[in-house]
């Protein structure tokens, strides 16, 4: 009698106290908030420890957000938990421990996305990145994908080559976008009618000048059939360019093989500083209106993937409705392989 009595305040208790919890959790998952049609450019459905929610989160979390297409990449690198490290790191800048290259992250974007029925499975555009992107023999772990997975791959990447810290950290040779391991699938790419997404910082942390950028361009020059995205703008944590815009406008203007997606810390840094767009970049996207995709980079983990995707409203709302639709959806679904596109219609 006693304890149920004492079962009975705990319920009253924990109705009490969790009603404006679970009343905020309603108002966080309507979708009242929702205002544009947006096709994530660049996620990642693992974390640096290969681990994620899994697939049921991430449709439920685009379901939430309004997301109603999304690219989904693994990650080609993994960060090693040392014998000297008590705590076991998460994120790659969380210690100084090393990074290795990890294919077996495609098998597991392969896995999640082959067991969707087929209306998710349209939503859910799965890009190969397991490789390392310094080797000559990458392109037969490519080829190997494509043959164990066939009709899955809608791209490549996000390839990972110049990265700061996380260069750094990686073991053996630094990798860079105008690496000669990459042209055999930068080609492969052309051949099969697949865009790849490149992240190749523009500089360093130290320069405050394009200095990386060359590298880029070398690879968008020399594959001119080959749909290049390049991630986050070459922009990265702590990378200062001043020039960006203009780097940017150049590029876009000399190769009509390039796109560029607004993820991570573009954004906040650059895009839109103190949550107000940069005119210079509202600008430049008006220019260029079918070349730009917003993406969240999400890594493995789903629980803030609605503010993040709301987070580029501000952005959106600063460009012509038309504009906007083609940043928010549209340029990301025009650079799918064609027999995707196809499907969509
Ligand atoms: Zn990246």
């Amino acid at each position: 009698m006693k304890l149920r009595s004492i079962c009975n305040n705990f319920f009253i208790f924990l109705f009490v106290f969790s009603a404006p919890f679970i009343l905020y959790q309603l108002s966080a998952d309507s979708t009242d908030s929702i205002r544009y049609s947006v096709a994530d450019s660049h996620l990642h459905f693992v974390d640096f420890l290969q681990e994620t929610d899994g697939i049921d989160s991430l449709l439920c979390a685009m379901e939430n957000a309004g997301v109603d297409h999304c690219m989904v990449n693994g990650l080609p690198l993994v960060k090693k938990w040392d014998a000297i490290d008590a705590i076991r790191p998460h994120y790659y800048l969380e210690d100084d421990a090393r990074i290795y290259w990890y294919s077996a992250t495609d098998v597991i974007v392969a896995r999640a996305v082959l067991g969707l029925s087929e209306s998710e499975r349209t939503r859910i555009h799965p890009f190969l990145c397991g490789f390392n992107a310094t080797d000559r023999n990458a392109i037969q772990h490519v080829k190997l994908m494509y043959e164990w997975y066939p009709d899955l791959w809608e791209g490549i990447g996000e390839i990972q080559t110049r990265h700061d810290d996380l260069t750094a950290l990686t073991y053996g040779e630094r990798a860079r976008a105008n690496h000669m391991a990459l042209d055999p699938i930068y080609a492969f790419a052309a051949e099969h009618d697949l865009p790849v997404c490149v992240h190749s910082d523009i500089s360093s942390v130290w320069v405050h000048e394009p200095l990386y950028l060359h590298e880029m361009e070398e690879a968008v020059k020399r594959h001119p059939d080959t749909r290049f995205v390049w991630a986050h703008a070459g922009i990265s944590r702590r990378i200062v360019v001043p020039t960006l815009v203009q780097d940017l406008r150049c590029m876009l203007k000399t190769y009509p093989n390039l796109w560029i997606d607004i993820s991570w810390v573009v954004y906040p840094m650059d895009i839109v500083p103190n949550d107000t767009p940069n005119k210079d970049w509202v600008a430049l996207v008006e220019e260029f209106p079918d070349r730009f995709m917003v993406g969240t980079d999400t890594v493995g983990h789903f629980g803030k993937y609605k503010k993040d995707i709301l987070s580029y409203y501000v952005f959106l709302d600063a460009l012509t409705p038309k504009t906007a639709r083609l940043v928010a959806r549209d340029n990301f679904l025009n650079i799918l392989p064609q027999r995707v596109r196809d499907r969509l219609e």
